[in-house]
């Protein structure tokens, strides 16, 4: 048996100088659910994640230890999350193992270590120019990498720019030339002060020895230089949004650049790297994450790490994909998770036209950004112009680094707010883009200058892990998903964090008004396969009661599967839109509250519903009630 998508993950740069942009397909070959291509994931050997259930250190957290001990141990922990980056020790097997952790009653979840590939790059095609060439063209007044042609209007926001904070970034890549002259003289580079250089000594205590400036998560050393080209390159499009780069006088960044490296030279990375950097980025103050890579496998800890920054107020940019194809059905993630605060991010050229690379969709890609022919630094004091959505997406994120500087109070929900109110709706990208808009620097600027006295808030958001994910439900092991999602329950609350988790029915309808911005991405994911129907559906004489918008309607059962229900009802519903269903079984003893999205109607009468992920006991019960009826 095949697994349906590969979880190989490339860094989103495509092609460049001019008009050398690769061919999709170059990428598509990488990209199991974009290409069609069938992909067995590759994972590290020897290597697992495991979520523990309950706080980090309570009897739940020693329990799952003293199950692996004597056969494997802990690489890397983060007890934020308990999730634990574990390494097979002596010759026990890894799938034994990991067999024996998802039955055991204190681990939410276990998944391998997936690797991330760079897809071949062109990194050698790029045309590198010397700091000297890219001053005498920018005396020239052609700051390239703002797009002139396009009103992205980066240089003037420069100058509406008034606070005197500094916002960290967080680059997760392939880490940062952080001797570029740039860098340097701009001081562009987060230091912790916290911590004394090369004295051995875990100084802040936050679990890694001597991070002056950040952590080389590929290679477990103090040392995130970059020696690809990718990290620095999107750092610098980062520091742009701030200041000139190109300029012969250089000022203070206010924007600070965390170097998170987890790809290696050759582009090879793993999700376990990935959440650690995400994990350390929040930890360590950053407010901004950005990542300029993607992969078309899901991974419940990368979903996890990123709600966690979405729980501790971060905003986050990912890259919409170089695919020319629609995320909407083929996701891509991380930017396909459904994380309120994070944009993803589709590429323009000079005319404010999509790129003819750039992946799109209505539902699941946000906003436009410049991403082609993007001149910025490149390691060795030297400059590039590089293509791609990779691009794309720090121009928001450094454009999120502009409104917290002015508004440092803001959520990372809030700063997404910011931005997509802030865009220039252009016509090409009516159905490219769910705003409509490229981003629009200066109107991003004074919109953060005018939410200086704002409130900071953001909805709570709980992560509802699906059933069908691989990683707990050992049936469906091999033959399954790996893109199995995760449905979004949101709740507004003041302040932020993530307390506070309702459950009641005026919280499932407000969780409904909301779900279409945030969540219906992810939900899509697991319910389109390309196996068509996996579930077995049943004729089930029964009814459905419709919670919407504080009213009951009433309607009529027809079929059932663990996968959605269709019914007759005599009411206006529209395909796609999303409800809450009350089903009830056949004798009306009993009944279950479910979440779904209308996928079919016929004149109005006749509705097909897709479930979102649902709880175990809900899909048991499901089961209990068709267990006696035969398959239609
Ligand atoms: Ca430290």
């Amino acid at each position: 048996m095949t697994i349906r998508s590969g979880f190989a993950i490339t860094i989103l740069l495509s092609g460049v100088f001019g008009a050398l942009i690769l061919p999709s397909q170059s990428f598509a070959q990488v990209s199991g659910s974009s290409g069609g291509v069938v992909v067995t994931p590759e994972t590290v050997p020897g290597e697992f994640i495991v979520k523990i259930k309950g706080q980090f250190g309570d009897q739940h957290t020693s329990k799952v230890f003293k199950h692996m001990r004597g056969r494997a141990k802990s690489h890397h922990s983060m007890p934020g999350m308990n999730i634990h980056h574990i390494k097979m020790t002596g010759r026990s097997s890894r799938k034994v193992l990991m067999d024996e952790l998802r039955l055991d009653p204190s681990v939410e979840y276990v998944e391998p270590n997936y690797v991330i590939h760079l897809s071949q790059t062109s990194e050698t095609e790029a045309q590198i120019l010397s700091g000297e060439q890219t001053q005498i063209m920018s005396s020239g007044g052609s700051a390239t990498y703002s797009q002139d042609s396009a009103p992205v209007k980066v240089a003037q926001s420069w100058s509406s720019a008034t606070s005197p904070n500094s916002v960290i970034v967080a680059v997760l890549d392939t880490g940062l030339d952080y001797n570029h002259y740039v860098m340097t003289s701009t001081s562009g580079v987060w230091t912790n002060s916290s911590e004394i250089p090369s004295n051995g000594i875990d100084d802040d205590g936050n679990g890694f020895i001597d991070d002056v400036h950040g952590w080389n998560f590929a290679s477990s050393t103090n040392n995130p230089m970059d020696d690809n080209g990718h990290g620095t390159h999107v750092s610098g499009i980062v520091l742009g949004i701030g200041q000139n780069i190109l300029a012969a006088t250089l000022s203070t960044s206010k924007i600070k650049i965390m170097p998170l490296k987890f790809m290696d030279s050759s582009g090879t990375g793993t999700t376990a790297a990935a959440v650690s950097a995400i994990y350390y980025a929040i930890a360590n103050g950053a407010k901004v994450i950005n990542n300029s890579w993607g992969g078309s496998g899901y991974a419940q800890s990368l979903n996890d790490a990123l709600t966690y920054a979405y729980n501790h107020g971060l905003f986050i940019a990912s890259a919409a994909g170089n695919y020319a194809s629609n995320d909407d059905s083929s996701p891509l993630y991380p930017a396909n998770l459904s994380i309120p605060s994070q944009l993803s991010v589709a590429a323009t050229d000079n005319y404010d036209v999509l790129a003819s690379f750039s992946s799109y969709g209505r539902s699941t890609v946000h906003v436009a950004a410049p991403g082609v022919s993007i001149l910025s630094l490149y390691p060795g004091n030297s400059f590039a112009y590089l293509s791609g959505t990779s691009m794309a997406a720090p121009f928001v994120a450094g454009l999120a680094a502009q409104v917290l500087r002015e508004a440092p109070q803001l959520t990372g929900y809030q700063v997404r707010q910011i931005i997509t109110q802030s865009v220039d709706v252009v016509s090409g990208l009516a159905n490219y883009v769910s705003t409509s808009g490229r981003v629009n620097a200066l109107t991003t600027v004074q919109n953060a200058i005018s939410s200086v006295s704002s409130q900071s808030f953001q909805p709570v958001y709980m992560e509802v892990s699906p059933v069908d994910n691989t990683s707990r439900s050992p049936q469906s092991m091999g033959c399954g998903t790996i893109s199995a999602g995760a449905l979004s329950k949101i709740f507004w609350s003041r302040g932020g964090g993530s307390g506070g988790m309702g459950s009641d029915v005026l919280g499932s309808i407000l969780a409904l008004l909301l779900l279409p911005l945030f969540a219906w991405s992810v939900v899509r994911s697991r319910w389109v396969t390309p196996e068509g129907r996996r579930f077995e559906r049943f004729h089930m004489n029964s009814e459905v009661k419709l919670l919407r918008d504080g009213e009951e309607l009433l309607g009529r059962l027809s079929t059932i599967s663990e996968g959605g229900v269709s019914f007759l009802a005599d009411m206006n519903l529209s395909k796609g839109e999303l409800i809450t269903l009350q089903i009830s079984d056949p004798g009306k003893s009993d009944s279950i509250q479910v979440m779904g999205r209308i996928v079919w109607n016929n004149n109005d009468q006749a509705y097909g519903v897709q479930f979102g992920p649902m709880a175990d006991h809900l899909l048991m019960k499901i089961r209990q009630w068709t267990q006696q009826l035969v398959p239609t």
